[in-house]
């Protein structure tokens, strides 16, 4: 690993964008260990800065392998694989246990919302010694790592393995519990004596356009959570059996969506997205190390092109209006081909359509979530904070609902760092 300056564990903004491992992964360090056959090493330097490498190991995109120095004039080292290796390795020895602390604090803390950043932030809290409650909505924990994330890209067992040894080493998970709905926001904040909200930004941006409520019109994440539930639960799918599937979005929310609707038996599947193609190699402005703006065809689009033979992907074009029969079911989306914002009149199509997605972004966290505990969010609907601190005294905030809808790799940082503002702010130092 003669790397030089190791830019893979950087995580810093460059050119606007980040490049780099949040999480500052020592990455030369733990691929080098591997070379040399010392596995156990590799494990230790890998869960010194993240948590849940089986996690990144899989979904994550590689912002390390992006900005690996032998990208400067050729292919990367392999990262994310390795780092998987590493974690299911010692899994599979039996290396990884549940960790309760030798010393428990009189500190209670409520964590809202059992996605990455809350997990990451519980776990971290619980080891430093304090009491800690995750409250979560759903019937099962793991946020959109459960349902959002389709379970071929990361298997559900692999959530529950973490949410059972978490559990073992004593963090209390309370399910079907929706704060500021079933459990008051004043409740929490009298209990606890400090509460930090991980609640995502879940709110779906929506789609305007003439006839979008017909029937047979779904949000992307309630139609993966759907197809979840059937493999856990054995129902609950939203069928796309032999069905004409649109999905509006090119991003990898649509992605995951084009997979799933393959694998539910989809007669055709078409993805929509607004922007154009993306060229195939870096341009000269977008240089090593920047995140590559390059044309990526994901796992979907990759199974698509196999099973179809051609590309999901129409680049340059929106839903220009949504046709239903005469029983107000979608049965068909006129297409309208776009130049920057504006829609090329005579280039409308009309695509046979029984199911159609919406998988075109996120508008923040859920509004009654802020309003109950009366905190201020931005004009993007994400919580402002001050070191992850809103305008409530012992109230945090961390993970998609601070930052907007963003990656796994990202939520774990942000629980990680707002894990150390609340030890500070109950205990007025912290070695978190
Ligand atoms: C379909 C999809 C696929 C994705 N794929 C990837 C990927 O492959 N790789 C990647 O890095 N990132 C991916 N992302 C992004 C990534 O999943 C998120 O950035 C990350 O999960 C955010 O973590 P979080 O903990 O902040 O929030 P979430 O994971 O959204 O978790 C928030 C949790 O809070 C709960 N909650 C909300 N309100 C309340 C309430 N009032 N009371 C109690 N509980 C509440 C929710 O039910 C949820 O469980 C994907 C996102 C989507 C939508």
């Amino acid at each position: 690993m003669n790397c030089g300056v190791p830019f893979c564990q950087s995580g810093m903004k460059l050119d606007g964008m980040f490049t780099g491992c949040p999480l500052h992964n020592l990455v030369p360090e733990w691929n080098d260990m591997l070379y040399l056959g010392n596995d156990r090493h590799a494990l230790s330097r890998l869960l010194k800065t993240n948590p849940f490498p089986e996690f990144t190991g899989r979904v994550c995109p590689a912002l390390c392998e992006a900005a690996c120095t032998c990208g400067m004039n050729g292919d990367s080292v392999t990262v994310r694989d390795n780092e998987k290796y590493i974690i299911e390795q010692a899994f599979g020895n039996g290396w990884i246990e549940a960790d309760p602390p030798a010393n428990r604090t009189d500190k209670k803390i409520a964590v809202i919302g059992s996605g990455p950043a809350g997990l990451a932030a519980a776990q971290a809290l619980n080891r430093r010694g304090h009491n800690v409650t995750v409250y979560e909505k759903s019937d099962r924990a793991g946020g959109l790592l459960m349902y959002g994330i389709p379970n071929m890209k990361l298997d559900k067992r692999i959530v529950e393995r973490r949410i059972s040894l978490m559990r073992q080493a004593g963090v209390g998970f309370e399910l079907n519990a929706d704060v500021g709905k079933d459990v008051p926001a004043e409740k929490l904040l009298g209990e606890y004596d400090a509460v930090l909200l991980c609640c995502g930004a879940k709110q779906p941006r929506a789609l305007n356009a003439p006839g979008i409520d017909s029937e047979g019109v779904y949000f992307a994440v309630d139609f993966l959570t759907a197809a979840t539930k059937q493999v856990l639960d054995g129902n609950g799918a939203i069928s796309a059996k032999d069905l004409d599937v649109v999905i509006v979005g090119g991003g990898d929310t649509g992605n995951d969506c084009v997979g799933t609707s393959i694998r539910l038996g989809a007669r055709s599947v078409t993805q929509l997205e607004m922007m154009p193609s993306p060229p195939v190699q870096r341009t000269p402005d977008n240089p090593w190390p920047d995140w590559p703006r390059t044309l990526k065809t994901d796992y979907g689009q990759q199974e698509a092109i196999a099973v179809f033979g051609h590309d999901p992907r129409l680049f340059e074009t929106t839903v220009n209006r949504v046709v239903p029969d005469s029983h107000g079911r979608v049965s068909a989306v006129e297409t309208v081909k776009l130049k920057g914002r504006d829609k090329v009149s005579g280039s409308e199509q009309l695509i046979p359509c029984q199911l159609l997605l919406i998988a075109a972004g996120f508008t923040g966290c859920q509004s009654y979530i802020p309003k109950a505990f009366g905190i201020e969010t931005d004009e993007r609907g994400n919580i402002k904070t001050v070191r992850y601190g809103t305008n409530i005294p012992k109230l945090f905030a961390a993970g998609d609902a601070r930052r907007g809808q963003s990656l796994v790799v990202w939520a774990i940082s942000e629980g990680l760092a707002a894990a150390k503002s609340v030890d500070e702010y109950l205990m007025g130092y912290s070695e978190m």
